[in-house]
């Protein structure tokens, strides 16, 4: 493997120097060329592609049927758009790993990952999540989606700072070299009816009204977007749900929905209406809207959420670890849902993972093969998935996008021999070369800037844990 140091410059106009650390300088006037021996395109697979870039980390050009020039930043194999993460909780990837003992169910998980909440402060919450998303930039991630709810101390009393925990957040992936959307959650009620217990009061803050108010004062920027959430109809009452709705208007936001057939029962005791239903009684349903999980839904639900076009993002490896089910993926995309992916709880950090999965577990349910062609799962994971996030720039290789380029080897044990157009349904993230995000290279030789990232981890993991 070579070292950070052995990078090569990229093409320029001006001069420019390429610090491993930062990547290409900012320096105005910079035009940066990656050439691609293949790259997947809006038309399908081309060969010998240039890529050239702006200092601002957008696509300028793309040329077909390129030689490479000597100045030119050559990308192996196939390159295709950053993927999108849609659906993150950084700190539960503490749990990877240690909870497979005692089986259990979904909510005895979530009592442990109450225990790994309970111990972060702003300043475990940076290092926890900048080895996370550098873990996601290392399997392709581009931008991800970070639904956040740990937001105050542990009593529930504000930081100082009353984002400390938001801002943590931000710092961590702009450190990993990502892009994200703060989807900050609003989590008022610990169930239907129910007042937060102790292990969710640094949840809460207290009704919808105040929850905006924080909100209002999260500011994007560059490499950062402030969406909102709704945790999910069993945190947040429906007399609520509009406050939140309002005070999203014109940005993402996100809301677990049926993720478990407990939440359904639940709903319809308490309200006469599914999640589904309730969500959309409230206005909360839109094309600015993802529905994460939407695992038990009814007919009706389906078509719901196709007819307002609500994203739905699937999470099919925290899916399976949680014994949660298998949602009607593509009955909801037959009615009109975009499909977007998430890692979630991060027991897996594999987009390539998620997508195949995707398709993998419909083939389980159907008895078929094909449900969805490479093609459509490699959308859920870029176009589609940035999109959700309010990055509809992002994506795609084409002039005007966000330059995000993942370089995936073909002559690796796993890749060798395969048709580069069925890449989504062989590759791994130990596969990947080169991550490119926003025109800067962020993981080369399948190492990230920062360094050992397991390292990283383990650290930040042996923090969360020590002295229990
Ligand atoms: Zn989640």
């Amino acid at each position: 493997m070579r070292s950070g140091a052995d990078i090569p410059v990229p093409r320029t106009t001006l001069r420019v120097v390429c610090d491993i650390a930062t990547g290409p300088s900012t320096t105005i006037g910079v035009v940066t060329a990656y050439w691609c021996e293949r790259a997947w395109l809006s038309g399908g697979v081309s060969d010998r592609v240039r890529v050239t870039t702006d200092d601002a980390g957008f696509v300028t050009a793309v040329e077909v049927g390129e030689q490479p020039e000597p100045p030119d930043v050559r990308l192996p194999g196939i390159v295709v758009p950053g993927f999108a993460n849609a659906h993150s909780h950084a700190f539960h990837r503490a749990l990877r790993g240690r909870t497979h003992v005692d089986g259990g169910t979904f909510w005895s998980w979530r009592e442990r990952m109450y225990a790994a909440a309970a111990r972060l402060d702003p300043d475990s919450y940076r290092r926890l999540a900048t080895a996370v998303y550098a873990e996601m930039a290392l399997a392709g991630v581009s931008c991800v989606g970070e639904f956040h709810y740990v937001h105050h101390q542990t009593d529930g009393t504000p930081y100082e700072d009353p984002n400390a925990m938001g801002e943590a957040v931000r710092d961590a992936a702009k450190a990993a070299g990502i892009r994200l959307t703060l989807l900050d959650t609003c989590y008022l009620s610990g169930g239907f009816g129910k007042p937060l217990s102790a292990a969710q009061l640094r949840f809460g803050d207290g009704d919808a009204e105040r929850w905006a108010e924080r909100v209002a004062s999260l500011r994007p920027d560059a490499t950062t977007r402030v969406g909102a959430a709704i945790h999910s109809v069993r945190a947040v009452p429906a007399e609520q749900i509009p406050t939140v709705v309002a005070a999203s208007s014109g940005r993402p936001l996100h809301v677990h929905v049926s993720e478990q057939p407990a939440e359904n029962e639940e709903c319809l005791d308490a309200y006469a209406a599914t999640p589904t239903q309730l969500l959309h009684d409230h206005g909360a349903l839109s094309p600015a809207t993802t529905a994460v999980h939407a695992t038990h839904l009814m007919p009706d639900d389906v078509a719901l959420l196709g007819g307002q076009r609500t994203t739905v993002c699937v999470c099919p490896t925290t899916e399976r670890d949680l014994a949660d089910g298998i949602g009607p993926a593509r009955a909801l995309y037959d009615a009109g849902s975009p499909l977007a992916l998430g890692s979630d709880q991060h027991a897996v950090i594999d987009m390539f993972e998620e997508a195949r999965a995707l398709e993998m577990h419909e083939r389980l349910t159907t008895h078929q093969r094909g449900r969805f062609a490479p093609g459509d799962l490699l959308t859920a994971l870029t176009s589609a998935g940035h999109a959700s996030l309010g990055w509809p720039e992002a994506g795609r290789i084409e002039a005007g996008a966000q330059c995000d380029l993942v370089a995936v080897r073909l002559d690796t044990p796993r890749t060798a021999g395969i048709d580069p157009t069925q890449l989504v349904l062989a590759a791994t993230a130990a596969d990947i070369d080169t991550v490119v995000i926003g025109g800067r290279p962020v993981v080369r030789d399948g190492r990230h800037v920062l360094g050992d990232v397991g390292e990283l981890m383990n650290d930040a993991v042996d923090e969360v844990w020590s002295g229990l």
